[in-house]
């Protein structure tokens, strides 16, 4: 059967399943069992042993092995212990079990993500119309289809209304294209032409539908071209991209390094093996290879903090966009407001009649109400006393009103059944229904007051203007009702027809209160440099109100129309884009023009967005944020995350998270670079100045790859600090080593060799034996690094920030000093690691010069060298 070449009832009856009733659960998880999940297939998972073994493909891990093999062959000959090459094998073994771990728990947490952002899909079962998660619809599910949603599978329309479907993901075509379930396509009509269809993977754009699913999964054209859904793309960050770089950069000096140490070995004759090992040893301590993938693990953690603070990251490269947000542009309703609307205040035109909503309005008023919720799709239910609101809370504030005065919905329905109706959009700003009443087919419409009132040819419009201007400077939302008689309703309906010459007949007023923390947010954006924007399609009056409540429009703000912006240039827009802070009266289609006008500027814009329409602009903007309640579909994949809960002080909430991870990301970095830095000079100078190595192989490998990595991933756990909404937003692009923090860097590290080279001097020349000054030095340099992690912590004072308020560095720390407690104290490992026992005065001396680090930088953050940046 070729489903459109066949009438959809051939297609249900193929299907075994009726339209109005749908599959029985039962139908649908045999069918499910029989198909398989609605899935595309994706790449194959790596096991843990795959992963372990690409650890291994490392050019550093290489390199390790091949030393293990010459120390071991050169032990073979020498007929001495195998200590060294297993210590080698050991690290590289441990190296990359902490490798798999950390990308296994990344991964994870991406995984985590993508389900939570999992599509739906609305099909009727048992009679029921039930939202369920779209992998698990199988063919023969009727699913229904509304503007925004993403089409779950392939499916027959059975019947539409309006429906117009965008499917360049198959064709290329990305004019949308009108779709007909009555329609039968030639057997052989392409996929463009198959208007009876519709395909999985693309998006709905206007209309609804009813149909019935064909193909699921990997049999859906999407299927077989086996072209991801989504696919996400680079999933790395700029900054992750730049440490890549600077990453096979410092390869190279490495390697440059180790040859000239090598050779001044050579030169001065040391022992060939020996200063092999080291010159290995030094590379893989001077290259930062635990970076990347603790770098991943700071941002799948930072992410997964996010989540429970209700925005779900889709794209990961966002976490940092968020870092340096500058502007938070932010629809009104629902997301500044509670978007609990209260009707509060109507206005009959006709007997200039103004009151407040009571249960006993008098009977104009009562009269208007009747028809704003004739011409309302929401509805008001009760369950056990309990209001249930359905629907738009515009409209359901209507029917509530409507309903104290003893008109319900369902009673109104019948007694004036609706015959015809035009949609609500955003665009128009209007929504009309046909209803008879009193035998005769009455228009009703109801809107905004400056849309409708140019469409009425009668009635007291001037007297509705007035008090719609008195009615929203107290912040309320109103809404202008009108009506018209016909004689017939048309075949196809038009806004022209339908909402022109009209009677005028009154006014509605709602609050919708502001949610309270989104006045403390507006607040934490300002001090944090961050302009926050309202943008709604309400009136220019209603929104300044609140947005003066909220602190979002200041004394010499501008609040402006979307008619204004119509009028402005865009050089115009961008000139005058830093001034405004309310825009009103707005479609979606401003939204992109007002994000490139701040783009203009350098800024790094984040949109929020429900609609269809909105997708351009949350594509352009770079934090493009959909509703997780109220978006569609086809605004969240086009968004790079996602609020849960649809409030603007979430945006805020995770700017402030990408700021700390980005943090983060920052002091981890700054420490292995530190610590790497440390041992190369450490090595460096002394084969210079006394061609000897105060550390051998074994202790650079050990410490680089065992007691520095854990403190550099807790590190990366520390909570985000509490001033960092206190500072200037980091510049798009901003290099991570600004503001001198490379040169700190650098500084750092030359500490470390300077302490190191001192103990490992005064071991040396106290005692006359080099195994000393190694101890000596081994200690010292270990010690320090893991202390120093807490200084990382924080550009503020230890003291300040809580010495022990990182739980995983205290682990780590602990963990890292035991592993160098046992190798210095327990005589058999001192020995297998040629160490030696030292004289218990030295042993405090060691831990006295690892002290140094902390009294230094406690004194440079005292005196204020340490410091933030833009501030
Ligand atoms: P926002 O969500 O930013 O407040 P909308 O686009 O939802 O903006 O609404 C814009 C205007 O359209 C409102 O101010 C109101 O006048 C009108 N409006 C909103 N909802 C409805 C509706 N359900 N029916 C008719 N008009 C509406
Ligand atoms: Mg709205």
């Amino acid at each position: 059967m070729i489903p459109h070449n066949c009438s959809y009832d051939e297609v249900l009856k193929q299907f075994q399943v009726n339209s109005d009733s749908g599959l029985s659960a039962e139908d649908a998880s045999n069918r499910l069992a029989q198909y398989g999940l609605n899935k595309l297939e994706e790449g194959k998972r790596k096991s843990n042993l795959q992963r372990f073994g690409e650890q291994f493909a490392d050019v550093m891990i290489i390199i390790l092995l091949i030393a293990a093999a010459i120390s071991f062959t050169v032990a073979w000959y020498e007929g001495k212990g195998f200590f060294e090459p297993f210590l080698i094998l050991l690290v590289v073994v441990l190296n990359a079990i902490i490798g798999v771990v950390q990308e296994g728990k990344a991964e994870k947490a991406l995984d985590a993500l993508k389900d939570l952002s999992a599509p739906h899909a609305r099909v009727i079962r048992d009679g029921k119309e039930m939202v369920i998660e779209a992998f698990s619809l199988v063919p023969g599910d009727i699913i229904s289809l509304n503007a925004g949603d993403y089409v779950p599978a392939d499916a027959r329309i059975i019947r539409s209304a309006s429906l117009k479907s965008e499917e360049s993901a198959l064709t290329g075509e990305s004019v949308p294209s009108e779709k007909d379930g009555e329609a039968l396509s030639d057997a052989s009509a392409s996929l463009g032409d198959r208007i009876n269809m519709v395909y999985s993977g693309c998006s709905i754009t206007s209309g609804t539908a009813r149909a019935v699913v064909v193909s699921t999964g990997m049999n859906t054209e999407m299927g077989k071209i086996a072209r991801l859904l989504d696919a996400e793309g680079d999933t790395r960050t700029p900054l992750q991209h730049k440490l890549a770089e600077m990453g096979k950069y410092i390869g190279f000096m490495a390697v440059g390094i180790c040859v000239i140490i090598f050779i001044i070995g050579l030169v001065y004759g040391m022992n060939v093996m020996e200063i092999f090992m080291i010159a290995v040893a030094l590379a893989v301590s001077a290259i930062p290879e635990g970076l990347p993938a603790i770098v991943t693990i700071v941002l799948a953690v930072g992410v997964q903090r996010m989540v429970k603070k209700n925005a779900i990251i889709r794209k990961l490269p966002a976490v940092e966009t968020l870092g340096s947000a500058s502007v938070i542009c932010s629809d009104k309703t629902g997301t500044l407001t509670q978007n609990q609307m209260t009707l509060v205040k109507a206005f009959d035109a006709a007997s200039e009649t103004i009151e407040d909503i009571s249960t006993a309005n008098s009977p104009v008023i009562k009269k208007l109400l009747k028809y704003a919720t004739l011409c309302s799709d929401g509805t008001v239910e009760f369950e056990d006393g309990r209001e249930c609101h359905i629907g738009d809370p515009t409209e359901t504030s209507i029917v509530m009103a409507a309903y104290k005065n003893g008109l319900t919905k369902a009673d109104l329905n019948r007694l004036y059944p609706r015959q015809a109706e035009l949609p609500f959009d955003s665009e128009r700003k209007l929504m009309s229904t046909v209803n008879i009443i009193d035998g005769k087919n009455i228009v009703i419409v109801k809107g905004a007051i400056d849309v409708l009132a140019g469409r009425c040819i009668a009635g007291n419009v001037e007297a509705g203007r007035k008090h719609a201007e008195e009615l929203s400077r107290q912040a309320l939302r109103i809404l202008a009702v009108a009506w018209k008689e016909i004689d017939t309703i048309p075949a196809i309906l038009t806004s022209e027809e339908l909402e022109n010459g009209l009677t005028f007949m009154g006014l509605v007023g709602m609050i919708d209160p502001p949610r309270p923390e989104a006045r403390e947010a507006v607040a934490v954006c300002r001090k944090a440099g961050i302009k926050p924007v309202m943008i709604t399609g309400d009136h220019v009056v209603t929104a300044a109100a609140i947005a003066k409540d909220l602190g979002i429009l200041l004394d010499g703000d501008d609040a402006i129309n979307g008619t204004e912006l119509l009028d402005m240039t865009d050089a115009e827009l961008k000139a005058r884009v830093p001034s405004v802070s309310v825009y009103a009266r707005v479609s979606p289609e401003d939204k992109i023009r007002i994000v490139r006008a701040w783009q203009g500027h350098g800024a790094v814009v984040s949109m929020t967005g429900d609609g269809v329409n909105d997708a351009p602009a949350l594509k352009a903007a770079d934090i493009g944020c959909a509703m997780g309640i109220t978006g569609t579909d086809v605004a969240k994949g086009a968004s790079d995350m996602i609020l849960t809960d649809d409030n603007f002080a979430t945006i805020v909430d995770a700017v402030h998270q990408g700021r700390g991870i980005y943090d983060n990301i920052k002091k981890t970095v700054g420490f292995l670079l530190g610590t790497n830095i440390g041992e190369v000079l450490t090595v460096f100078v002394a084969m210079l100045v006394w061609q000897a190595s105060p550390l051998l192989a074994v202790h650079l490998l050990w410490i680089n790859l065992v007691t520095d990595s854990l403190p550099a991933i807790a590190l990366g756990m520390e909570p985000v600090e509490k001033d960092v909404m206190e500072r200037k937003p980091r510049p798009k692009g901003e290099n991570i080593f600004a503001h001198g923090y490379g040169i700190r860097i650098l500084l750092q590290g030359t500490m470390f060799a300077m302490l190191t080279l001192t103990g490992f001097l005064i071991a040396w020349q106290s005692t006359g034996d080099i195994t000393s000054g190694r101890t000596m030095a081994f200690i010292v340099l270990a010690v320090s690094q893991v202390i120093h992690a807490f200084n990382m912590r924080s550009d503020h004072s230890l003291f300040a920030t809580g010495i022990f308020t990182n739980p995983y560095l205290n682990g780590a720390a602990l963990i890292s000093f035991s592993l160098i407690s046992i190798i210095v104290l327990v005589p058999s490992v001192t020995n297998a690691f040629s160490l030696t026992q030292l004289p218990v005065p030295m042993y405090i001396l060691a831990l006295g010069l690892a002290l140094v680090p902390v009294v230094v930088l406690e004194l440079s953050k005292a005196f204020g060298l340490v410091r933030h940046q833009h501030q």
